[in-house]
């Protein structure tokens, strides 16, 4: 199956085709020649999603494939979420976000720094059939930045499960995202995201012969 990408981001078109067209799976990711514009008006990853890639399908008339993502913080809810991109205001660098996170956590214990990495994908096929899937990734927010691989808040997200007790002697081996590239690859919110998607049009593809 053929699907264009609602973004003309090459960051996410080489990240997605790498995660979308793995061997055995049943996509071919394509590039758009044009980007749009799409105002991301939605009140939540999925409706944002949403937009582009109906903006993306009736603009290229193909089926289209779009993502929404963003980093929740429990002690600052609503302000990052589907903002992330935008947290702080216009202008700021990545560093700059980031810096603005750890000021905005300065004091506050593990509990308060509690988060999660949240990506939604939008399979816009027709106007009939539209498919979302999702993908979350818990952590907290460390004390300071730490590593240099990744983007955006990388460098201060710790992953780790909010169900399980963190213990002291578990502290010592936690990382962040920008310290450990190839453990991300595998378990991001876009990962897991995809390998939803994959496996449900494995499924379908499958009932349909
Ligand atoms: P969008 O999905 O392109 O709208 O971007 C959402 C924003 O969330 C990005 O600009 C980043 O600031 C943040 N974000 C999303 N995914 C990641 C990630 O994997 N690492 C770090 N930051 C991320």
């Amino acid at each position: 199956m053929e699907i264009l990408l609602a973004s003309a981001n090459l960051h996410k078109f080489e990240e997605f085709k790498k995660m979308l067209g793995q061997v055995g799976s049943t996509f071919s990711i394509l590039k758009a020649q044009e980007s749009l514009e799409v105002e991301e008006s939605g009140g939540s990853y999925t409706e944002n999603a949403y937009l582009k890639a109906k903006a993306y399908y009736e603009k290229f008339n193909t089926p289209t494939m779009s993502d929404d993502s963003g980093l929740d913080v429990l002690s600052l809810p609503d302000e990052l979420g589907i903002y992330s991109a935008r947290f702080g205001g216009e202008g700021l660098s990545d560093s700059d976000r980031v810096n603005l996170l750890l000021d905005k956590l300065q004091g506050q214990g593990f509990e308060d720094r509690q988060a999660a990495f949240t990506c939604v994908l939008c399979f816009y096929l027709s106007p009939k059939e539209v498919f979302f899937f999702e993908g979350r990734l818990t952590g907290y927010i460390a004390n300071a930045v730490t590593g240099s691989g990744g983007f955006g808040y990388d460098p201060v997200f710790i992953p780790f499960d909010h169900g399980e007790p963190l213990e002291e002697k578990e502290i010592a081996k936690l990382f962040t995202l920008a310290e450990n590239p190839s453990w991300k690859k595998e378990n991001s919110h876009r990962a897991k995201a995809c390998r939803h998607a994959i496996e449900f049009f494995k499924e379908r593809v499958c009932q349909n012969v």
